[in-house]
């Protein structure tokens, strides 16, 4: 009864109140410049986010009722009509070498992105000290903040690093050739990216350590060559699992999902457990390239084959 009364005070009643007046603040309709830090060993890791877009729901999950997909979206909390997809790279300062994985939309994404440079400059980095970009794989919003519209390459001094299987599935001329229609404006996005610098484009083997600490994971479906990027400073290690999931509010509790943008699902699917079983197993610290921000944190399991994304919390950071 008493909370019943606090509730009508605290709303009604309350916004009857008349209040001195001031000027009207306009609604600002933006986020604070949005970058968070973690530490990994002697590593400093910053995710920076590049905003969000929204897709239709129907058909973008191949293979579970649209009611239950809706049922895990409204549980988190999120749009039922639509999926939504947040971006957030990551930054790893090992102390001598800047490394950014992955380079959000640029200026080529959905209008609700773009806050990339301006959220990464806020954190007090420069694009023309970056060391290397390490690329997960070869989708518009992974590759396009290498290089504007205009042909302007982003990070000057950086080593760009690609996985093998990736460069060559879509460098190839014939897989272009024979792919469907609806398939080639992402064949000729990664031409405009990386044809003005193909001969000094890095490319690395999974399983191999490719700039200190950082070591290539195969994790492939999502297309041919994705990679989760494992790293490592003294004991601590940190896994950016890049595309793993495209909503980890849906794919991390229900990873047998596929998604439509998974160009081979059931890999996807297995590449999937593989990863969020090591995560949850050795209790490592996470990122994925499409969670809710600050898109960082730890993988829980949640009964039989399901996990949860447990976000990281403010942690020191000296
Ligand atoms: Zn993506």
């Amino acid at each position: 009864m008493r909370l019943t009364r606090r509730i009508a005070i605290g709303t009604g009643l309350a916004a009857a109140l008349p209040l001195a007046g001031h000027a009207a603040q306009p609604l600002a309709g933006r986020q604070a410049p949005s970058f968070f830090r973690s530490k990994i060993g002697d590593f400093e890791v910053t995710a920076i986010n590049d905003g969000l877009a929204q897709r239709p729901l129907d058909g973008f999950i191949k293979n579970a009722p649209i009611e239950e997909v809706r049922k895990v979206l409204g549980d988190a909390f999120m749009a039922q009509d639509k999926i939504t997809i947040p971006f957030t790279s990551v930054v790893v300062n090992t102390g001598s070498k800047l490394i950014l994985l992955d380079s959000g939309n640029g200026d080529l994404g959905a209008p609700t992105t773009g806050s990339w440079m301006a959220n990464f400059r806020a954190a007090g980095f420069d694009p023309d000290k970056v060391d290397a970009v390490l690329i997960s794989h070869f989708h518009g919003d992974h590759i396009n903040g290498t290089r504007l519209k205009d042909g302007k390459a982003v990070f000057p001094n950086a080593e760009i690093m690609v996985s093998a299987p990736e460069w060559d599935f879509w460098m190839d001329d014939g897989k272009m050739a024979q792919a469907p229609e609806g398939m080639k404006p992402a064949f000729q996005n990664v031409r405009r990216v990386f044809a003005p610098m193909a001969k000094d484009v890095k490319r690395f083997d999974w399983g191999k350590e490719i700039v200190s600490g950082i070591t290539a994971v195969a994790a492939p479906g999502h297309t041919p060559g994705h990679t989760v990027f494992a790293v490592q400073s003294g004991n601590a290690r940190f896994l950016m699992m890049s595309d793993l999931t495209n909503n980890t509010a849906v794919f991390v509790r229900k990873p047998d999902w596929q998604a439509i943008v998974d160009m081979d699902g059931e890999v996807a699917r297995q590449s999937r457990h593989r990863m969020l079983d090591l995560a949850a197993s050795e209790k490592m610290q996470v990122a994925f390239y499409h969670a809710p921000f600050p898109a960082t944190g730890h993988i829980l399991r949640d009964g039989a084959g399901a996990y949860q994304l447990v976000p990281a919390l403010w942690q020191p950071l000296g």
